[in-house]
């Protein structure tokens, strides 16, 4: 497991501040000139640091944000308004970002056979980014030995192609393509969601044995938060775009602060709070064209009360964490949290 001390304090990699993605959904000529174009606010005001070392868990139910907020971390999309920094450094889209910024990013999705060409062997299909930036034959081939072991595949596996592998042989392929280049940062969007649940496991074990020896800097990306308890050292809690909670992963599983992170938690069996009710959340996830006023949570709330329809809650700093909550569980709430 990793360490789970609070990283406050060590260098940001990514720095997300105030982002927002929205897109057009009815886009025509006649809706411009009226007016009447819809939009979908995907993310809604995001603010969040990526530290050096850590792996950020980021967990929300489908539809909250989550694959759009990875998209334009990776630069697959740009921000409709914020800015997003690495390494201190301003990045837009992938297509205007120098490309040794571009190979100290690695992604890893949800469906691994989807991410693979068919018509390639596994071999080709991880010796595919190192041609592609030119590196000799043999530092190719030496770094295929060296990445086929860190995944544990063999030579055997190499000389398949994806539709004669299993989900976690070919999750472990993307793995390696994505950490062909020797990223600093690797982005993974769900990446045991389409697993069998004893391959997860073995794949979430796999990815944190990398962050350990390749000191690897990730954002796991999960709809469920007992997917990320064993790996992420925070956890971000997205709901309807926003991010509701960050806090370290222990304080965040044992103190949560939000009610909506307390109804996630109380719906996992073994980690719900200890005699506590368990929370179920009503209603189904309001649409992100037409967000509820005030706290876009308090719908579905179960503590929500008048005021929480109106006002739009700020952050409120909680131990090493931070809560999007006019009324957050915690009752001590100390100034100057950072995270
Ligand atoms: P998650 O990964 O958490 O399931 P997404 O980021 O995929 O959520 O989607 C967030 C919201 O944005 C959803 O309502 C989704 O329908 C919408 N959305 C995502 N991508 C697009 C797009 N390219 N065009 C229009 N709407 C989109
Ligand atoms: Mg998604």
């Amino acid at each position: 497991m990793s360490p789970q001390q609070p990283t406050t304090g060590s260098t940001p990699v990514f720095e997300i501040e105030s982002v927002t993605k929205r897109f057009a959904l009815s886009d025509s000529l006649l809706d411009r000139a009226i007016g009447t174009r819809e939009f979908v606010t995907a993310v809604d005001d995001v603010s969040l640091t990526i530290h050096e070392g850590e792996t950020l868990g980021l967990v929300g139910e489908s539809g909250s944000g989550k694959s759009t907020l990875a998209n334009l971390i990776t630069g697959l999309y740009e921000p409709t308004e914020g800015m997003i920094s690495f390494d201190g450094e301003p990045v837009g889209h992938v297509s205007a970002r120098p490309t040794d910024v571009r190979s100290q990013i690695g992604m890893v999705f949800q469906n691994p056979k989807a991410s693979i060409d068919p018509r390639m062997s596994i071999r080709d299909a991880i010796d595919e980014p190192m041609k592609a930036q030119g590196w000799s034959r043999s530092r190719r081939e030496d770094r295929m030995e060296e990445l086929l072991s860190l995944v544990n595949l063999s030579e055997h596996h190499a000389d398949r192609y994806a539709h004669e592998l299993s989900g976690g042989q070919a999750q472990r392929v993307a793995i390696a393509r994505a950490v062909a280049l020797e990223p600093r940062v690797l982005v993974l969007d769900e990446p045991t969601s389409a697993l069998d649940v004893s391959v997860q496991a073995k794949i979430t074990n796999l990815l944190v044995e990398l962050q350990e020896r390749l000191g690897l800097t990730m954002l796991f990306i999960a709809h469920d938060l007992s997917v990320v308890e064993h790996i992420a050292d925070r956890v971000a809690v997205m709901y309807l775009g926003q991010v509701m909670e960050v806090a370290p992963t222990e304080q965040l599983f044992e103190r949560p602060t939000h009610p909506y992170t307390s109804a996630l938690l109380s719906a996992i069996p073994e980690v719900g709070p200890d005699g506590g009710e368990t929370v179920i959340l009503e209603g189904d996830i309001p649409s992100p064209v037409n967000p509820p006023n005030g706290c876009v949570f308090h719908t579905r709330c179960p503590i929500a009360r008048p005021e929480c329809a109106e006002i739009n809650p700020q952050y409120e700093g909680i131990s090493h964490g931070r809560t999007k909550c006019l009324y957050p569980i915690d009752d001590e709430i100390e100034s100057g949290a950072e995270q």
